[in-house]
């Protein structure tokens, strides 16, 4: 079977295979051809992939490496041009939101690929080395403090000097999934002062267990999905939480804010009150962004400042800071899924309904859609 990794559309910059991966693709009796250029991002050369046993493919040759080969990886979904080009029966493996991409859905459905979607991967604890979601907001997480940082005019940790003490600045985190979690170790590693929410009580232990204080608020019944998701607010404990938050954020020289609700847009949670609490030359990173963001006012794509003179740090994307490290995981990612997917008898990728993997991420079967009824369960 030959794999093909074209390279990703600006603005994404990571790749999908590593010269580690490429090698441990070909011992298991895959081929790799990736287009020229792909790695470069994360400092990978064409040489570095060529001597791992990747094929390099040009640009003018990229359609009929599409045309024919039986497995795509890729981050971000291929553009429309490129999915009407896969032969029926091949993968395409890549981060896929299918709801936000119905066109894309709908040629692959045409084409009759097999769709694998990288969000769906299950957090289970025999899926942690295939979960890219996780690695990467990992990084994400520790980005969006260094980002935080490089607007703040302040140090992080408190420091005795001749000339006076520096106070530690107070760092405040809401929502602590994979990214909250990574955010508040970064910040406490630095030196900072670490307060923390998030609507589901367990987490307090381990907010707690990195140094940082958890902020308790009653919101009343707070119910997470049976998959450990988060369910939404009611409009009154969104209101109540809002509230409980303005004085912390006035205090808060950063705020990072991850709280996302799986299947929906991400929970508006400061407010215009909130931010003109906050003091000139606090810093709001919003990780969020991506699914709308958490923050009001806030730019996707972009980094503002208030009127006020509070940063808006709405750029997203952040694990695409450390590209070199996030396509190392994201490759890693891939590899293992590959591997658990692959069967030596057949020389083929497993095609099994109850795969405890696959159950839960092949949206396309050969073209035909078999995930939407399972996703309102999970999300119910
Ligand atoms: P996520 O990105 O979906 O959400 C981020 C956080 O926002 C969550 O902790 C959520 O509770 C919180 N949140 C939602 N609404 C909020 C609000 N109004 N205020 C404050 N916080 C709010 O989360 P994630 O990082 O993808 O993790 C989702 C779940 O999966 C968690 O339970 C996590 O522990 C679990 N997980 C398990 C594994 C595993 O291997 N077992 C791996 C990764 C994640």
């Amino acid at each position: 079977m030959q794999i093909f990794v074209p390279r990703e559309n600006s603005p994404e910059i990571r790749v999908a295979v590593t010269p580690e991966t490429v090698r441990k693709f070909t011992k298991l009796g895959l081929s790799v051809a990736i287009e020229t250029g792909a790695g470069l991002h994360s400092f990978l050369s064409d040489n570095d992939y060529q001597s791992a046993g990747a094929q390099i493919v040009s640009a003018e040759n990229r359609s009929q490496s599409l045309q024919t080969a039986d497995i795509l990886l890729h981050v971000l979904p291929l553009e429309i041009a490129d999915i009407a080009q896969l032969k029926p029966h091949a993968w395409h493996i890549s981060f896929f939101d299918a709801f936000r991409y119905p066109e894309a859905l709908a040629q692959f459905q045409q084409q009759q690929t097999n769709v694998i979607s990288l969000e769906r991967i299950p957090r289970t604890s025999f899926a942690q080395k295939m979960d890219a979601l996780s690695s990467q907001s990992n990084l994400a997480g520790y980005v969006s403090v260094l980002q935080g940082v490089a607007y703040l005019r302040k140090t992080l940790p408190m420091l005795v000097t001749a000339a006076g003490t520096l106070q530690p600045a107070r760092v405040f985190v809401i929502g602590v999934g994979v990214a909250g979690l990574q955010a508040i170790a970064t910040a406490k590693r630095l030196g900072a002062r670490v307060e923390a929410f998030d609507t589901r009580p367990e987490v307090e232990e381990q907010v707690r267990s990195v140094g940082a204080k958890f902020m308790k608020i009653d919101l009343g019944c707070t119910e997470s999905t049976q998959q450990g998701y988060a369910k939404a607010l009611t409009d009154e404990q969104l209101q109540r939480q809002r509230e409980a938050m303005i004085d912390i954020c006035a205090h808060s020289d950063v705020v990072i804010t991850t709280a996302k609700v799986f299947g929906r847009k991400a929970p508006q949670i400061i407010h215009q009150a909130m931010l003109a609490a906050m003091k000139p030359g606090s810093v709001v990173v919003d990780l969020a962004v991506e699914a709308g963001g958490n923050t009001e006012g806030l730019v996707p794509g972009k980094n503002i400042t208030t009127d006020h003179g509070v940063h808006l740090l709405g750029e997203g994307y952040w694990e695409r800071k450390v590209s070199a490290s996030a396509s190392q995981l994201f490759a890693s990612n891939l590899c293992a899924l590959i591997e658990h997917l692959w069967e030596p008898q057949t020389q083929q990728l497993r095609r099994d309904e109850n795969d405890p993997i696959l159950k839960d991420c092949w949206w396309l079967n050969d073209g035909q859609p078999r995930l939407q009824n399972r996703l309102k369960l999970l999300a119910s």
